[in-house]
């Protein structure tokens, strides 16, 4: 059985194709998948589709991508966390590829959701992009390692990895790993321990090999297990038993007294 660690299957792409997106899941031993929160105004969506459905969670949280004025404050993302199907905060992060000029607003925003991480005990769903250094400081300086996470969609440096995993964070590979080009990422999907290793498809983005190009979905968490495994020259099954105990070691209720 398989989990997608990062799907947006609230978007407009998947309207009236849920049971579709349900079925397929099913037909692939995807037995679950994770529903991430880009902005609050989404948000009441994102939850009512894990609300109805067992096999989904969902997280909350405002994408570094959303413009200045989407900030949330803390109490904002706590209060949201609550229900018993939001297992993370996030996504956040900072992404310097897409966003231009002075970008504090977007290290304050990321500043922000590490604190209501803590504070409510559930981890973190980070995304960077061209902002390694940054992101590594700021989880540093926030002590992003108390609560943990993932850093998804993986496509930084081994280097970049192993300072994640000092602080206790998992890697979350997508289907770039399927891609051809994309030898580096293929060669760090190959050295994280399975026990730090987490699968995702971002849908829609990022269908792999063989769906390229098209609309993504969690069932295809598939192909990014199977690559995985072909790297790693293991089974299938260990890929997917590992990545699937992971997700609910991390993502599965905790303790709140512990970080306090
Ligand atoms: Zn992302
Ligand atoms: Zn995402």
């Amino acid at each position: 059985m398989l989990v997608d660690s990062h799907c947006h299957i609230d978007f407009e792409d998947y309207r009236d194709r849920i049971p579709q997106i349900l079925d397929g899941m099913a037909r692939n031993q995807v037995t679950h998948a994770l529903c991430v929160c880009v902005n609050l105004a989404d948000f009441p969506g994102v939850l009512a589709l894990a609300d109805t459905h067992a096999q989904l969670y969902a997280s909350v949280g405002v994408h570094p991508d959303q413009f200045e004025g989407a900030s949330p404050a803390v109490a904002e993302l706590t209060g949201r966390a609550q229900h018993p199907k939001i297992v993370a905060i996030g996504e956040t992060g900072l992404d310097y590829y897409r966003q231009e000029g002075d970008l504090e607003w977007q290290r304050e925003r990321f500043r922000v959701h590490i604190r209501a991480a803590r504070e409510c005990a559930k981890p973190l769903i980070i995304h960077t992009r061209d902002a390694s250094e940054d992101t590594l400081r700021i989880m540093r300086e926030e002590c992003a390692g108390e609560i943990g996470g993932v850093m998804h969609c993986f496509t930084e440096t081994l280097e970049v990895a192993q300072a994640a995993m000092e602080m206790g964070f998992y890697i979350s590979f997508s289907g770039i790993v399927t891609f051809k080009n994309a030898r580096e990422i293929k060669e760090v999907a190959k050295a994280v321990p399975l026990e730090r290793l987490l699968i995702e498809t971002d849908s829609p983005y990022l269908a792999p090999v063989p769906h390229r190009g098209k609309t993504n979905e969690p069932a295809w968490v598939r192909h990014v297990a199977e690559e995985i495994a072909r790297l790693r020259g293991c089974s299938l099954e260990t890929v997917a038993q590992a990545t699937t105990k992971n997700f609910f070691r991390l993502f599965g209720p905790r303790d709140s007294l512990e970080t306090s």
